[in-house]
């Protein structure tokens, strides 16, 4: 990002100090990088782990779920993929389980300071590095001079990744709206339903006065992108984005 300055990639080795499981198939992760000096990062970049597999290192990338907190601590948010070797290697790790990573690479991160209202787009675990934004955002307490939004679709309430902590920060700041959606919910659910990019065009049809901050799966992602520089106007240094896939 050019307002920040590079922090350079580096070794380290990182040791679990908690995992607590979200979902059946979701796990948030508490790590330490205990040797390559201070991991430095900032909220919304991603690390490359690497895992043992016959006997060479196989490596993929995850978002940071965190937002700098001093130290050299960081949260990982993982979904186990059906027959994938890395995301199940390391959602059955328990705390103590040190492994090796590579980081912090990427330029999804918040322009500072913050000048325009905010729209977060997230799906499943594409949550992971927004969060970390977030907490960025509005963990230092000061009022938004800004609205920031969070549209996050999920298929059932209880798949509404760190839910009680969105909420508690809408209940907290007058400017931050959580706008959860679920695409298969149950009869007595109250909130929005069916797709981000229908919430999107139904809140910010004819406007383009915001950054947004996309991140999931390539076709959400893609058809976002789509409506945002299509439909809305945006230009393409108002939307910044992460794929997963
Ligand atoms: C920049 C970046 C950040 C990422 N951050 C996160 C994160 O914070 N949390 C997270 O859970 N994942 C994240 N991912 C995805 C992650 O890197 C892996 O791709 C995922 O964990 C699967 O790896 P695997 O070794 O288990 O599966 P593999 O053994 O590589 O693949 C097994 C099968 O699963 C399919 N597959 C791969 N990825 C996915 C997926 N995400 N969803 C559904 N099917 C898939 C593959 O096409 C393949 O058919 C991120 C990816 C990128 C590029």
């Amino acid at each position: 990002m050019p307002t920040r300055p590079f922090i350079p990639p580096r070794d380290f080795r990182a040791v679990l100090r908690r995992v607590v499981s979200l979902t059946p198939s979701t796990k948030h992760f508490e790590w330490e990088a205990i040797e390559g000096g201070a991991f430095e990062f900032y909220a919304g970049q991603f690390v490359s782990l690497e895992v043992p597999r016959n006997g060479e290192p196989e490596a993929r990338p995850y978002s940071i779920a965190s937002a700098p907190r001093g130290d050299s601590r960081f949260d990982l948010c993982l979904n186990r993929v059906e027959g994938g070797y890395v995301s199940n290697y390391l959602c059955d790790l328990e705390a103590n389980a040190i492994v090796n990573m590579k980081g912090p690479h990427g330029s999804f991160v918040v322009s500072q300071p913050v000048e325009q209202n905010l729209v977060f787009i997230a799906t499943g675990t594409g949550i992971a590095p927004i969060r970390g934004m977030l907490a960025e955002i509005l963990a230092s307490g000061k009022p938004l001079s800004r609205d920031v939004w969070l549209l996050f679709g999920v298929r059932h309430p209880e798949t509404i990744l760190y839910r009680e902590e969105f909420e508690a920060w809408a209940a907290a700041h007058q400017r931050f709206y959580f706008v959860p959606t679920l695409s298969r919910p149950p009869a007595d659910w109250r909130g929005e339903t069916g797709y981000v990019q229908e919430h999107l065009r139904k809140l910010f049809a004819g406007r383009s006065d915001f950054r947004a901050y996309i991140c999931g799966l390539k076709a959400m992602v893609d058809e976002v992108r789509f409506i945002l520089k299509e439909e809305f106007g945006l230009d393409r240094k108002q939307i910044r984005f992460e794929k997963y896939d």
